[in-house]
């Protein structure tokens, strides 16, 4: 969505409610596919004061991401927030976190989707004794139980079963 604040940035004081919906692209994040499963819902507004815009929203979405040791799929709900601040001309402060505008028109979208990456965890698991995959059949542990080697084996009966396997 793009916001038109080309009025709003003239009028110090203005302040522009807002509470709306997006959808975006799913996307992929450190290898993990994310599959967004509503939209993302927005409310706040966007407030000037002395000449600088400042966006703030609670937003909240919910997607599908995979676990990152067993890739079974986890449902997420994801509540955060957005924080931003625009201005028509190179601010005078040394404030980085100030976006000048390159237009009268700020894309939500955008805005958005890096306050949404920024949020992420590193990644997902779809529970904190998740026991993965088994590095040699790859089977997944937390549903079936394999005879592999894994690194727990009694280290005689490792050099057996090389023995055997050889
Ligand atoms: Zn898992
Ligand atoms: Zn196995």
């Amino acid at each position: 969505m793009i916001l038109d604040v080309s009025q709003l940035i003239q009028n110090d004081g203005a302040v522009k409610e807002l509470d709306f919906s997006s959808t975006l692209d799913n996307l992929s994040f450190n290898g993990q596919d994310i599959v967004f499963e509503t939209p993302f819902h927005l409310k706040g507004a966007v407030k000037n004061i002395a000449g600088v815009l400042y966006l703030n929203l609670t937003a909240d979405v919910s997607f599908t991401t995979q676990c990152a040791r067993c890739l079974d799929s986890v449902s997420v709900h994801f509540p955060f927030e957005i924080s931003e601040a625009f201005s028509k001309a190179e601010p005078d402060t040394e404030d980085d976190d100030i976006t000048v505008l390159e237009s009268g028109n700020i894309d939500l979208d955008e805005v958005i989707e890096r306050a949404f990456v920024g949020a992420l965890p590193i990644n997902y698991l779809c529970s904190e004794d998740c026991k993965g995959l088994c590095p040699v059949c790859g089977c997944n542990l937390n549903h079936e139980t394999c005879t592999c080697d894994s690194d727990n084996t009694d280290p005689r009966l490792a050099v057996l079963k090389q023995f055997l396997k050889d």
